[in-house]
């Protein structure tokens, strides 16, 4: 190890936003270290564990840019900044070429549109994590090579601790390498550490009040560190309350074959999800993420269940990639039966009159049409609200997931890190989940990880090398 180490540009992290943003400066000419806090080459981050497709806000990348960008205007609203909205639906489809132009290849993963540009090999269809040797994996394994390809360096076992600053200029970053500080000098930083997810402290403040009742569903490997680092240099944040998860089986907090894989969201979206009391809480017709979000909210996120019946399980539950049914119940959920509802409160353990009641007034709407007058509201113009009333009964109890925190350091275009007066910090950028100003909002829009990882990383890369 050395305790000075030079470098044109320093990246922190080395997920898919600090490999793409590498490889495409080393490719320009522009000496570049990644530097990677996981120490072996198969190192954990979410981009490994994904399940690789690029979409936008679940439109196929090459569809028209004004449809793109009225997708997540309508999707996020005002948590959408105009230059990452632009950014997106003008950049997505350049980023899976580039990303094809080094030999990564993608299949049509499924007969939806928005699957037709899926890393391959896909995920698997078996409940659990199995990341090995899939999309996102060899993805990692190609971005690694082509750095090294390219005479990028890839630091292992690199910790960024501390950005070094000369003035107002970014010129640095102190780091931990085998228990020893040492310095990493550069003309330029990139931030790419991935969001903070995996953060107790820093969900407590902006996410739940309960953060060890949220599974975190997928590599836990971000801490915020690139948040800290850059806010203690003067960087803006936006839209720190909203993450990107899905719903689980409550059980997922214990049994490994219950996350990331099967989720919820398909019951629930089309069902009525309770708290301890048996009443409602959220407007299920939002989906998977915005329930979750609201699930984390409530005082205890591990106190809520979903209650369906026997046409939604047949129906709408063998619905998706890996269905509820029956893959929860193969992986070994929790899910309770009974004839009639009284039955399945006394098994969940909440009062058998409210739940009578929250799904006898939630069938009314239904069959009148005016699930819009329900409190809380119960929108259907995404998720149709199914009646709840062919036996059996069924409930599962819940938890909310979290795969990365939507906001983050507040950009520009070229992805240059924002001080709170909206000008660039010298120096700084920022790419992939450690960046807001694209989702989240009052509807918890999701647009897409790995989509907007690889637009602002190439973005960055363009930008410091054209200004070198
Ligand atoms: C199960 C699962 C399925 C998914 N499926 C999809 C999908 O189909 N489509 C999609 O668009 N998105 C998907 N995602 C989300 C997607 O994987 C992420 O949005 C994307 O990987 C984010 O990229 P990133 O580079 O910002 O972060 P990451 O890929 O997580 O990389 C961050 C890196 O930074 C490193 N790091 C953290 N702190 C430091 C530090 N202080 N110093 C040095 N290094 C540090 C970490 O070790 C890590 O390697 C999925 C995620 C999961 C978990």
């Amino acid at each position: 190890m050395s305790d000075k180490l030079e470098f044109d540009v320093a990246i922190v992290g080395g997920g898919i936003a600090g490999l793409v943003c590498g490889v495409r400066l080393a490719e320009l000419g522009v000496r570049v270290g990644v530097l990677e806090k996981g120490e072996h080459d198969r190192y954990p981050c979410n981009a490994r564990f994904s399940g690789g497709a690029f979409h936008v806000c679940f439109h196929e990348v090459n569809e028209d840019e004004s449809v793109l960008a009225d997708v997540i205007r309508e999707r996020a609203g005002n948590a959408a900044t105009p230059a990452y909205v632009e950014a997106m639906a003008r950049d997505t489809r350049t980023a899976v070429k580039w990303l094809k132009a080094q030999g990564i290849k993608f299949i049509k993963a499924g007969h939806e549109a928005w699957r037709s540009n899926t890393l391959a090999p896909p995920l698997v269809a078996k409940p659990g994590l199995h990341w090995e040797g899939r999309g996102g994996d060899v993805m990692m394994r190609t971005l690694t090579a082509k750095l090294k390809e390219a005479r990028g360096t890839l630091l292992l076992g690199t910790k960024a601790l501390k950005l070094r600053m000369d003035g107002a200029k970014c010129v640095g970053v102190d780091v931990e390498q085998g228990g020893q500080r040492a310095v990493v000098t550069a003309r330029h930083v990139v931030i790419c550490d991935g969001g903070f997810q995996a953060n107790f402290d820093m969900l407590r403040k902006h996410i739940t009040s309960a953060p060890e009742k949220i599974k975190q569903r997928g590599a836990a490997t971000s801490h915020g560190d690139g948040l800290r680092m850059a806010t203690e240099v003067g960087a803006q944040t936006v839209g720190l309350d909203r993450f990107y998860g899905h719903l689980l089986s409550k059980d997922a907090m214990h049994n490994d074959t219950l996350w990331p894989f099967p989720m919820a969201d398909h019951i629930c979206q089309a069902a009525v999800v309770i708290d301890g009391n048996g009443r409602r809480f959220v407007d299920e017709g939002r989906g998977g993420v915005f329930i979750a979000n609201h699930v984390a909210k409530l005082a205890d996120p591990l106190s809520t269940s979903v209650i369906y019946d026997e046409a939604i399980w047949d129906g709408p539950a063998r619905d998706f990639i890996l269905p509820a049914n029956p893959n929860l119940i193969t992986a070994g959920a929790t899910i309770y039966k009974s004839p009639d509802l009284a039955g399945l409160a006394q098994q969940l353990g909440v009062p058998a009159a409210a739940l009578q009641d929250t799904v006898a007034e939630y069938n009314k709407a239904v069959d009148a049409g005016t699930t819009d007058k329900l409190v809380p509201f119960r929108s259907s113009s995404a998720h149709k609200a199914h009646p709840i009333r062919k036996a059996p009964f069924y409930a599962m109890p819940l938890c909310a997931g979290i795969t990365y925190s939507m906001g983050g350091l507040a950009i520009d275009a070229s992805a240059r890190v924002l001080n709170a007066q909206n000008s660039p910090i010298a120096g700084l950028y920022a790419a992939g989940c450690t960046t807001g100003g694209l989702e989240g909002g009052d509807l918890v829009g999701y647009v897409g990880g790995l989509a907007k990882s690889a637009v602002m990383a190439l973005r960055a890369a363009e930008h410091i090398a054209e200004s070198k």
